[in-house]
C-alpha cells in the first residue's frame, strides 16, 4: 500500500490543502493512504472518521511535533499530549505508549534534527527523503544509516495539492487503521521511500 506519511492540511496555518481536496485527489496522485501530521494538533480527528474512507483511501492521523531538536511525526494515542515537551521527554512517551516517531527532515537547512537523539536511540526511523528538502539535504541522511542504522521512509511534507504524494512509503501489508500503521513502521515492514515527480 502507498502512503504519503507527511502531508499537512489547511488545519496548519503554514498549508493551503483542504481536506475535501485532499480526499478527493489522493487516489488520483497514486496514493492508497495518507497520514495527515498536522504541526503540533491532530484537531483533524473532529472533521474525519480516521481509517478507510468510502472511496477506500486510507487515512491515518498523527501530528508534527515541534522541539527545539528537531520536528517528529508521532503516531499513537497522542490526542490529548501537551504541548511543550522536549524531544526527550516526548519520545520517551512516544516508545513507552506503543507509538512510533519519524525526525521529520532531519538534515533541513536551519530545522534540522539533534544528532544526539539517534546516537541514544530514541528515534531510529528518519524521512531519508522529504519531499520539501532538497536533494543534498535528504543526501546527508546516509551518513545517520551507516553509523546509527536509522530506518527510512519518505513523505511529501504537503502543503498543497500539487505536492500530494510526490514521496511516498510502500508497505508490504495491508494497512486499515493507527494500530496496523503503527505495527507495519514498528516491525520494519515497508519499502525504501519512491518518488514521483521530484527533483
Ligand atoms: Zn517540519
Ligand atoms: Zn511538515
Amino acid at each position: 500500500m502507498k502512503f504519503d506519511l507527511h502531508v499537512h492540511t489547511s488545519i496548519s496555518p503554514c498549508s493551503r490543502l483542504g481536506l475535501q481536496e485532499l480526499l478527493d485527489n489522493a487516489g488520483r496522485s497514486g496514493l492508497d493512504g495518507v497520514c495527515i501530521t498536522d504541526h503540533n494538533t491532530m484537531a483533524m480527528r473532529n472533521y474525519l472518521r480516521e481509517g478507510i474512507q468510502e472511496n477506500g483511501l486510507c487515512i491515518i492521523l498523527g501530528m508534527e511535533y515541534s522541539t527545539s531538536k528537531g520536528d517528529f511525526l508521532i503516531f499513537g494515542p497522542f490526542e490529548e499530549l501537551r504541548p511543550d515537551l522536549g524531544a526527550e521527554e516526548l519520545l520517551s512517551h512516544v516508545n513507552r505508549t506503543g507509538g512510533v516517531a519519524i525526525a521529520a527532515h532531519p538534515f533541513r537547512s536551519g530545522r534540522s534534527t539533534d544528532e544526539s537523539v539517534v546516537r541514544h536511540r530514541l528515534c531510529t526511523i528518519v524521512e531519508g527523503v522529504n519531499g520539501r528538502n532538497n536533494n543534498y539535504e535528504n543526501g546527508l541522511v546516509t551518513r545517520w544509516q551507516s553509523r546509527y542504522g536509522v530506518k527510512t521512509v519518505g513523505g511529501s511534507d504537503a502543503h498543497s495539492l500539487e505536492e500530494l504524494g510526490r514521496v511516498t512509503t510502500c508497505f508490504r501489508e495491508p494497512v486499515r487503521d493507527r494500530a496496523t500503521f503503527v505495527n507495519a513502521l514498528l516491525k520494519g515492514r515497508w519499502s525504501i521511500a519512491a518518488q514521483q515527480n521530484y527533483s
